[in-house]
């Protein structure tokens, strides 16, 4: 009998709906809630590498991600030049094994979709528009008290409630994201044929120019700059903003920019890390995903690394009688130094260029590709 029948997930986005997959599907009773009313209802693109990829097949929704997605095995390199000059094809390492693509391009609310939808196969329950607002454990459980008076007992609580967790607060850890000091234009729109894989351009008026094809009709092309306060801008001004940046890159980047019209398909997001100190959980309550590390997207790893946490989880819960101490030095061992390297080399992608300093960019991209080769 695992040391768990029952949990409760607090959010549902990748790390949290794996978990939720992964318990529920193994026979353990799964609440699972958002704060928001709808799960995915906005967002751009996601590149999912193949480390992520394994995940995702091994909680079963491999062919609804490759249906919805647009596989690739390589990347390109290309100049600001007035040509987008092609520089380089890299081939892309298959972190996931040679039967699974490099890469998936997918909308973000597709894949959200296909993990709550998978979910609730599995048994899961979902909530939405539900938070918590009181935590008090003992030996043997969590009394949990939601904002809507309701409440429940539980043998375990995660919080994977992302990057400005609530569930961590309310366990005393105060460690707190930090800007790394870039900032990305994202918009989503459609796929021309000149896009079929991603490409990025390093230099001219911005860090890096790139796009990731997300299905055959879409994909989203992203800008990266200085940080800046743009929250003031309306979402015109922001999408004249990006289309200025964008007018200095070339080749494909002229098919995106005259689809770049909607100002509602246009975000603007500053770029964070976090990695808090393990142990991640405090007793019968853990933090996974970017409630815990939290990376800029140079290396395109939050969300695979999300994943493998809730894979280590599930995997020891399910294997284990009890939730103990040793429980929780098993789970630190195999997650901790894995996530935190990935986090210093998604941010040192970026200091490099902030510093105008010519690091080894191929030698650090080799070195987590090996990493993350491995099973998580
Ligand atoms: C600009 C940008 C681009 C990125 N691109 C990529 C990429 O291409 N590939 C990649 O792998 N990663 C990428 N990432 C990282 C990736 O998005 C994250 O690492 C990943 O989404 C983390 O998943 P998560 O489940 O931990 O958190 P989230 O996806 O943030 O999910 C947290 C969930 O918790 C809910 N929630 C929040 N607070 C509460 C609360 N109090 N109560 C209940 N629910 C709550 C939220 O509504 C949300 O649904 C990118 C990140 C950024 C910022």
């Amino acid at each position: 009998m695992p040391g768990v029948s029952n949990v409760l997930v607090i959010g549902a986005g990748l790390a949290g709906t794996a978990t939720a997959i992964g318990l529920a599907d193994a026979g353990v009773a799964v609440d699972l809630i958002d704060v928001k009313i709808e799960v995915g209802a906005i967002g751009s693109g996601i590149t999912m590498q193949g480390n992520g990829l394994r995940e995702l097949r091994r909680l079963g929704v491999w062919d609804a991600v490759l249906a919805a997605g647009y596989p690739f095995d390589s990347l390109g390199l290309r100049a600001p030049d007035p040509a987008g000059t092609l520089l380089a094809e890299i081939p892309d390492a298959r972190t996931g094994g040679p039967d699974l693509p490099a890469t998936v391009g997918l909308p973000r609310p597709v894949l959200a979709r296909i993990m709550t939808e998978r979910a609730l196969a599995v048994g899961a329950k979902l909530r939405l528009g539900t938070a918590i607002g009181s935590l008090a454990q003992d030996a043997g459980g969590v009394d949990v008290v939601f904002a809507d008076g309701s409440s429940g007992r539980y043998d375990l609580v995660v919080g994977a409630d992302g990057i400005r967790s609530a569930t961590r607060s309310m366990i005393g850890i105060t460690d707190q994201p930090r800007p790394t000091g870039m900032g990305i234009f994202r918009a989503f729109g459609p796929r021309p044929a000149s896009v079929t894989r991603t490409d990025l351009y390093y230099g001219g008026p911005a860090y890096i120019a790139g796009y990731c094809p997300t299905g055959a009709d879409t994909l989203y092309a992203y800008v990266v700059e200085d940080a800046r306060d743009r929250s003031a801008q309306t979402p015109a001004e922001r999408l004249a903003a990006m289309r200025e940046l964008a007018a200095a890159y070339h080749g494909p980047w002229d098919d995106i920019r005259v689809t770049l019209t909607d100002p509602a398909a246009v975000s603007y997001t500053l770029f964070e890390s976090l990695v808090v100190p393990a142990p991640w959980n405090r007793g019968r309550v853990v933090l996974i995903g970017d409630a815990v590390h939290a990376c800029p997207p140079t290396l395109a790893q939050g969300g695979a690394q999300a994943l493998e946490d809730a894979a280590v989880l599930t995997e020891l819960l399910l294997s284990r009688t009890s939730v103990d101490d040793e429980l929780w030095s098993a789970f630190t061992d195999r997650r901790f130094e894995r996530a935190k390297t990935v986090v210093e080399a998604s941010c040192q992608l970026g200091q490099w260029q902030l510093d105008r300093e010519q690091g080894d960019v191929p030698g650090l991209i080799a070195t987590i590709s090996a990493l993350v080769s491995q099973p998580a």
